[in-house]
């Protein structure tokens, strides 16, 4: 195989149309079968205020793969969303969120948490999407108010008025509604101020460059001022270094989420996650 050879004889692979769909083919029975063995489950990945509490979680799907090991969602989702196998994924990780957010209510340091679920553009636009998630809090028992669910703006436009009208009805219950991957996407200012958002989060290419670009430092500058003043709390993803968490608070972004607080982990490692330069609540001089 070509691939086996390394990156440099990747140029001399002709892609077979044949062999794609048969590694597709394969990939979805495998997927078809991960769901019915139970293979996924949920890491947790910090996000912190500007004290470096932690204030919320969010969910990202793994599939421990029988033969391929821990597999990343970037393998999977988008095959999961053309097949179809994203409706029954994404329902078992919206329940399996849910049954975490209520095994947390009765655990005193757990329980103020908020979970956040990340979901595609296919589950969003079901005709009973809100019916599900209605369904699946009941069941848990999980508390509405800790479940925040993360749209990108790409998936909103793709039917905005129908977004619209499940969003409000989600904010009814309690639900928070977060617009993931912010700035990436093409949704006008006028559609953001008609959005019923809690949270805006700003994509991890703007940190990533934040301190050596001087454009991505405008563009984070404005996506912060521009949420506080849609009254949108503010939260910046791939926060890396304690620099970039510097200036993200002199831009007056004060919730991070990155890998300098935490990898996503599975959850028996967050009970003992300790933030890295917590900022003391009593003052130190
Ligand atoms: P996302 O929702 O934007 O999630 C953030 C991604 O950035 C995660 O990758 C996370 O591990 C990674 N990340 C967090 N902090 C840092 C950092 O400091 N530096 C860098 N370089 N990366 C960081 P992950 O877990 O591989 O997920 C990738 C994407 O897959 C997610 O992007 C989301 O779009 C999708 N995804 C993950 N879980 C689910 C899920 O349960 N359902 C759906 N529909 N999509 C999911
Ligand atoms: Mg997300
Ligand atoms: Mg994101
Ligand atoms: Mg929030």
């Amino acid at each position: 195989q070509a691939k086996a050879q390394g990156r440099n004889s990747l140029r001399f692979f002709k892609p077979d149309m044949e062999v794609v769909v048969a590694a597709r083919a394969a990939l979805e029975t495998d997927l078809r079968e991960g769901l019915r063995q139970e293979q996924f489950l949920l890491y947790y990945q910090p996000q912190v205020d500007s004290k470096h509490q932690m204030f919320g979680v969010e969910a990202l799907v793994r599939w421990q793969h029988p033969q391929r090991g821990l597999v990343p969602p970037g393998s999977f989702i988008g095959l999961a969303e053309a097949s179809g196998l994203i409706e029954p994924l994404g329902l078992w990780i919206l329940r399996t969120a849910c049954t975490q957010i209520a095994h947390w209510s009765h655990n005193p340091a757990m329980a103020h948490l908020q979970v956040a679920v990340n979901i595609s553009a296919r589950q969003l636009h079901h005709a009973r999407f809100v019916e599900q998630v209605l369904a699946i809090l009941d069941e848990t028992g999980a508390n509405p108010e800790r479940l925040e669910l993360e749209l990108t703006e790409s998936q909103l436009v793709e039917d905005m008025e129908g977004a619209i009208t499940k969003m409000k009805k989600l904010k009814e219950h309690g639900i928070h509604l977060s617009l993931d991957d912010f700035g990436t996407g093409y949704s006008s200012l006028n559609h953001l101020k008609r959005l019923p958002l809690d949270q805006l989060k700003i994509d991890q290419s703007f940190v990533r460059d934040l301190l050596i670009d001087a454009n991505d430092l405008s563009i984070v500058k404005a996506i912060v001022g521009m949420g506080h003043s849609l009254h949108l709390s503010v939260l910046a993803e791939g926060v890396e270094t304690q620099e970039q968490r510097d200036m993200l608070e002199q831009l007056g972004c004060i919730f991070y989420q990155g890998y300098w607080f935490g990898r996503p982990m599975p959850v028996a490692q967050l009970q003992d996650w300790r933030s890295p330069g917590a900022v003391s609540t009593s003052s130190v001089d």
